[in-house]
């Protein structure tokens, strides 16, 4: 059995943002359980080259258990700034996080950390810790999103830590998720280094930063002088693309915050996310998202203001005339919404088996959209039924969908009906985290049933292909549970 190579790629690089740091709990209370490995991800494993025995091993227990760390190894918690709810926080930083290093793949690193290993530099008040039922709830969402090929991170493991923690009034069982990312690099990154740092060293981290987050992640961005641009213009599109995603499936993420905004593009914290079952744009779910900032439909608007943060934090590395800087950046920011358009419309096409692309396109999703929301029907139902409407299976209509619509979408899909319908049920997935599943999941986990955690990990790791045994985790929710549904911060 071999343990995993780390590597310490980012702490070499960038020592003056990260602090050495162990991760801290406690050992084994008297007489309380020990640790125990509660979800394992062999899958993942398995591409990060992991050894399978390894990670149900002794060592693995107390490493991903947030108690003891790799020989040799040399752990960090990262520092980063972030814009919360719109206000600048200066340092945020790993408050329960804490990166034990990366490992190598043929697409590039892999960040591990623990989440809920106790507290760091960066806790102020809190304890960091995490608990069972949110670490589940992340390890649901995310494999659930890699599933349906959103750049995500995800779950390798999941371990109890044996004691309890308290969380309002509440004392669920201590839990550490491990996490894999392709980098936890953020637009509170550079936040961080261009408005926190000493004066001399943002002009000495900065330069060093945009070259590690451009070589990691963007490496086709132009190394030149004006890299701070091209750093710039691949995540503009790499958000686009990702916001286009969320949106064509229904999710909401519920707190992009600037820290909680990746460079790579991938989907990072799950904490109040939440799916919508009708096409609402004003659905919130957060409790405290009081002023729905982070409403499903202000969502690409947000990712907009987030890659404003960044592109300011770029600026001495856009050109060095400032006003030059700021019109150059503003160029690029303004390409945002037509970038997202696009690969918004792309994936609706491709949702509605559309073979082609036709101006007119953009007016039959709307009045779909529009007709769904109206009906409050089920969004991730209605493309399953179309599906099956195209074969002329199932009930003659679709709820929320008039006989008109109908009648200028068959018109777009010409040929063979059974192959469009399999071309649309290969995108359009029967099975998502549905908040309800996913909450008596977490509900049956806390008392100790991990059953239907799995069983609903299990369809949501397969969603396009039906299974008549699984046809209850396709369901929408019982009337009114997603009106009353809130979401809370994931601590
Ligand atoms: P998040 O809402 O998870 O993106 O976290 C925002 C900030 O709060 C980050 O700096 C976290 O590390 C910190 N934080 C969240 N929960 C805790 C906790 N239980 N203990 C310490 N820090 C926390
Ligand atoms: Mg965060």
């Amino acid at each position: 059995m071999t343990s995993p190579a780390l590597r310490h790629d980012y702490a070499a690089a960038l020592p003056e943002i990260v602090r050495p740091w162990s991760p801290t709990l406690p050992p084994r209370p008297e007489g309380g359980r020990g640790p125990e490995l509660v979800a394992v991800n062999d899958a993942l494993a398995a591409d990060l080259e992991i050894d399978p025995a390894w990670v149900r091993g002794a060592e693995a227990l107390v490493v991903l258990g947030g108690r003891g760390i790799l020989p040799g190894s040399r752990p960090v918690a990262q520092a980063y700034a972030g814009h919360q709810f719109g206000g600048f926080s200066p340092v945020l930083g790993d408050g329960r996080a804490v990166l034990l290093g990366e490992i190598a793949t043929p697409g590039g690193l892999r960040d591990i950390a623990l989440k809920g290993s106790g507290r760091t530099t960066f806790s102020r008040g809190g304890d960091g810790r995490a608990v069972l039922g949110p670490v589940l709830r992340e390890y649901l969402f995310g494999e659930s999103m890699a599933a349906l090929g959103v750049p995500t991170t995800r779950a390798l493991a999941a371990v109890t830590t044996g004691d309890r923690v308290y969380r309002d009034g509440r004392m669920p069982p201590g839990t550490v998720l491990t996490r894999v990312a392709a980098s936890h690099l953020r637009v509170g990154t550079f936040e961080l280094v261009a408005r926190s740092l000493p004066q001399d060293a943002r002009a000495a981290v900065l330069p060093r930063l945009v070259a590690y987050a451009a070589a990691r992640h963007h490496p086709s961005a132009d190394p030149g002088p004006g890299q701070g641009l091209a750093l710039l213009d691949a995540v503009v599109t790499a958000q686009a693309d990702l916001l286009a995603h969320w949106m064509s499936l229904g999710f909401v993420h519920g707190v992009m915050n600037t820290d909680n905004t990746t460079i790579s593009g991938e989907t990072i914290d799950y904490g109040p996310c939440a799916w919508v079952e009708a096409y609402d744009e004003d659905a919130v779910f957060s409790s405290i998202d009081t002023g729905g900032r982070y409403r499903f439909g202000h969502q690409p608007a947000v990712a907009l203001w987030n890659l404003s943060r960044l592109a300011e934090s770029l600026l001495p590395l856009v050109a060095e005339d400032p006003n030059i800087a700021v019109s150059q950046a503003t160029s690029i920011l303004d390409q945002f919404g037509s970038r997202y358009h696009q690969a918004w419309l792309a994936r609706l096409r491709a949702k509605l088996g559309l073979p082609d692309t036709r101006d007119e396109d953009a007016a039959l999703v709307d009045d779909l959209l529009a007709g769904l929301a109206d009906a409050r029907a089920d969004y991730t139902s209605t493309w399953r039924l179309l599906a099956a409407h195209l074969r002329g299976q199932g009930a003659p209509g679709v709820p929320g969908v008039s006989e008109g619509w109908l009648a200028r979408w068959r018109a777009r899909v010409p040929g063979d009906p059974r192959e469009r319908a399999a071309a649309m049920d290969a995108v359009n997935p029967a099975y998502v985290p549905r908040n309800h599943l996913v909450d008596a999941a977490l509900v049956a986990a806390e008392e100790g049933d991990l059953a239907p955690f799995e069983r609903l990990l299990a369809a949501l790791t397969d969603p396009y292909a039906d299974h008549p045994h699984r046809a209850d985790l396709a369901t929408p929710a019982p009337p009114g549970f997603t009106e009353r549904f809130v979401t809370f911060c994931g601590t």
